[in-house]
Parts: structure tokens; sequence; C-alpha cells
């Protein structure tokens, strides 16, 4: 072994053992953490006939032939992967999307990668550009990387303010653009997430979060992977197809960019998750089906909002909203819940916000008959709430107020 040969074994062993002791510092803060967070602040347990529109989850579950398809292999549990279901599921994934399989990461959801690409690509000389209000999880990550974090508010149209974003820091080491948004729903369109690949500050790359594309009519970039872009985009089975429970998500970019990932680890799926997302991504009825029924059951409730003269905030094309109260978030969030309908967190940007799950039909009836009578009281009717839930990254960051 030369000098040399040696000093990069060394380093390579250093910068594993570096990321060995960030993983183990770092909670993965995702809808799922919050919630349980949230619940954990309240006195008493959420009763059996809740009205749950507070995580932006499925309540159509998983499709029949996922359920079929995990009976089906569940017998087969005592092997690993014995029938390469993560190699066939892989291979349909890349077909469909015109990648190569070494294109796409498979992981038990999407909070993984997404905590590993800005452990990954930021650092406290490489910060993390985020909106606000965006989905918080990846400032929980940059916190663990010690990595500066720019928050760039949305613009008039409730979108990402792309060149603010672009331009927030020259040393930015990752760009996160999360489309549909969450919490708001809105879309940033194609054209300027294109035009944030080809004006980003040099060494950074984008990170395109689609966990909401499907319920949006908006194109998807991962083409612009197929192209060999500067970008990871992540998808997951936790929404539109209902398996958040089920966990199965993947980070979806250039070889190059995806090995960075690597010493993060990456566990073995599941084979239960691996059979149900590959006879998910099968069924081609599946997404336009529930697209509809989600995206009715959204309209039908905003339109009623707008109707009685409450104020949704911008468009969404997603399965959550916001809303505008004009009064203290966490008094209506409680109002709410005193009468069983339990809704999303506030986002510190936006204190007087609500942001609003769509459920079911029945569901979103129950919300309307408890958010008009929650607001036809005055407003310092409602006490402030017992507790108030709280997720601290390290460095003391809240992420939930
Ligand atoms: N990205 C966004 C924007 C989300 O809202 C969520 C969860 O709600 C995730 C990623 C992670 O979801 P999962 O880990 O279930 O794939």
């Amino acid at each position: 072994m030369t000098d040399t040969d040696e000093r990069k074994a060394v380093m390579g062993r250093r910068s594993f053992m570096w990321a060995t002791a960030l993983m183990a510092a770092a909670p993965i803060v995702s809808e799922a953490t919050m919630a349980r967070a949230a619940r954990a602040s309240r006195l008493g347990d959420v009763p059996p006939d809740a009205v749950l529109i507070n995580a932006n989850e499925n309540p159509l579950g998983p499709s029949k032939a996922a359920c079929d398809a995990i009976a089906e292999i569940a017998p087969m549990g005592g092997r690993y992967d014995r029938f390469d279901e993560n190699d066939k599921f892989v291979e349909k994934y890349a077909e469909l999307h015109g990648l190569k399989p070494e294109n796409i990461a498979v992981y038990a959801g999407s909070s993984e990668p997404l905590h590993y690409t800005v452990l990954a690509f930021t650092s406290p000389a490489h910060g993390l550009v985020i909106a606000d209000p965006s989905y918080e999880s990846p400032m929980a990550a940059a916190a663990v990387a010690g990595a500066p974090i720019r928050k760039v508010a949305l613009n008039g149209d409730f979108a990402h303010d792309i060149k603010a974003m672009v331009t927030a820091d020259p040393a930015a080491g990752l760009i996160y653009i999360c489309n549909p948004n969450n919490p708001t729903g809105t879309i940033t369109p194609r054209e300027d997430i294109l035009w944030a690949l080809a004006n980003k500050p040099a060494g950074s790359i984008l990170m395109v979060d689609e966990a909401y594309i499907h319920l949006s009519d908006e194109q998807s970039v991962v083409d612009q992977v197929a192209a060999g872009k500067d970008l990871i985009v992540l998808r997951t089975f936790s929404k539109v197809y209902g398996m958040a429970g089920i966990r199965c998500g993947m980070a979806i970019g250039r070889p190059d960019l995806l090995a960075k990932l690597q010493p993060y680890l990456q566990n073995s799926m599941p084979i239960t998750a691996l059979v149900a997302a590959h006879a998910s991504i099968d069924d081609v009825d599946l997404v336009p089906k529930r697209k509809g029924i989600i995206g009715g059951n959204r309209l039908e409730t905003i339109s009623w909002l707008r109707s009685s003269g409450y104020k949704p905030i911008g468009v969404s094309h997603s399965n959550c909203f916001m809303i505008d109260t004009g009064r203290d978030a966490h008094s209506v969030i409680a109002g709410l819940r005193e009468q069983k309908v339990y809704i999303g967190r506030v986002w510190p940007v936006w204190p007087k916000a609500v942001r609003v799950s769509v459920g079911t039909a029945d569901d979103m009836a129950k919300f309307r008959v408890a958010f008009k009578s929650v607001m036809d009281k005055p407003a310092l009717a409602f006490a402030k709430p017992l507790a108030r839930p709280e997720l601290r990254g390290m460095g003391g960051t809240t992420f939930l107020s």
C-alpha cells in the first residue's frame, strides 16, 4: 500500500465514522414522529371515533392488490428476499419512469433518504435553503449536520420563490423544493424548478420532494435525473398509495449522487412492502381513481370554506390545505379536538393558520361542522392548549410550535 492509498483508506474510515456518529445522533423528523409528539403532549387518548386529518395520511389505505400481494408473500417471510423482490420492483419502477435501475435506491419510506441527502450535501460550510412554510424534516437533518438554514418566504402565489431561494446562499449545499408543498399543497411550476437546476450555486444540488405529486396534474422532474442533472427526487408510497404504515419510498438520482447516501446505510427492505409497492404500480387505475376521490373531497371542503367566508390559503393540489383562521391557530386546534376532530400542526411563520389533511367524505363533513362551531365562538372562548407539542433537533431548534 502506498502512502496515498493508506491516506485514502484512513480518510474513508474517518468519513465512515463521521457518518456513523451523525446517524447515531440524528432523530429522523417526519409526519409520523411529529404526529406522535403531538399525541404524547396531549392529556388523554385519542378516542376511537376521532376524525384523524392531522398527518397527511390516506384513509383509503393500501389497495386491494397491495393487500393481496402482502398476504401472498407473508409465508415467505422466514427468508430475506428469496425471489429478488427488491430488484424486480426497482426494474419495473425504472422502466415506468424512463430511468435505469441504478438511478433508484429503495428505503422504508422517503423520510430516510430525505434525512441522509441533507446530511450528505450540507455541512457548516454548505447550508440548506428551504421555503417557509414547508416540510420541516430537512431542517431537522440540517441541524444535525450543523448546516446553516436559510428560510425563504413563499411567493404571492404561495409557490416556492425560486429566484430568491437560488440566491439565498451562494455556498448552499442543498436547495429543498417540496412539490406540491407540505403544508400548503401549492404547486411550484416545473419551469421554475428547471430554472433552479440551471442557475443554482455551483456544487449544490436540488432535493425535489414529490411525496404528493400524484395528487396534482404537475409533471414530475424525474426526467431530469435521466438527463443527468444535479438533483435527487424523493418519492413515497405513503400518500396516494396509502402505504404510510407499510413503508416504502425512494431516492431517485444519478448513481454518483446516490452513492453519497450510502455511508448512512440502507437496510434491506421488508418483502411485504416491496410486493405491495409493486402491485400498486401495476394497477394503472389506482392513481387516477384516488386522485379523483381525494381531490373531490378537498374541493368540496375548500368551496364550502370560501362560500362560508373562511380563508383557505392559496390553491392546494394535494391531500392537505391551510386555512387562515384569523386567530391563534392553537386555540382552533384545541377547539376542534374537543369535538374529536384532529387536524395538523402550526408553522411558526403563520401562527394563525391551520393545516387540514383531506380525509374521507365523512371525515370532511364532520370537520366542516366542527370548524363552523369553533369559528362561531368568540376567539377568546378557548383557553390556550394544555401543552404545546415540541420537537427539538440538535442545537435546540424547534420544529413544531
Ligand atoms: N416528504 C414530505 C413532503 C412529507 O410530507 C412526508 C410525510 O408526510 C415525507 C416526505 C415522508 O414520508 P414517508 O417517510 O412516509 O415516505
